[in-house]
């Protein structure tokens, strides 16, 4: 089980934003912008590559609520999916990074392996 799992599960904590019966918003452990929520299905899918089209469409919803109740839908946010070992995945279980908060440097990530956000 994923740590992300375990978190749905209520077996680990979490810094909670939203919730619904579908999805969860929660704060990044270590956060690289003033801003930094997880958003994840509560339904184990491995990455984006493997979500299933019609729970997006949900989840798309769920994530502009999770913007709007922090007010980045005004400021504006950047969203991401790492997927896979070259994305730099670390939890196999699908999570959106919310980013916000501060204007956010945006470097070539193709060309440059040691740029992060
Ligand atoms: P990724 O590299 O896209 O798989 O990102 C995993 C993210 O999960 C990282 O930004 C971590 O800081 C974050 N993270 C790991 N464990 C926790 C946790 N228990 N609570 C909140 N965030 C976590």
């Amino acid at each position: 089980m994923t740590i992300f799992e375990k978190i749905v599960a209520g077996e680990i904590p979490c810094n909670k934003v939203l919730e619904n019966d579908k999805f969860l918003a929660f704060n990044d452990i270590n956060p690289k912008a003033p801003i930094h929520i997880l958003i994840i299905p509560k339904k184990h899918f491995k990455n984006f590559q493997e979500m299933d089209a019609t729970l997006m469409g949900k989840m798309t919803k769920f994530i502009q609520e999770v913007a709007t109740l922090m007010g980045l839908d005004k400021s504006g946010y950047r969203l991401i999916t790492n997927n896979g070992e070259n994305g730099g995945q670390e939890v196999m279980h699908l999570h959106f990074h919310m980013l916000g908060g501060a204007k956010l440097n945006w470097t070539d990530a193709a060309t440059d392996p040691q740029s992060t956000f």
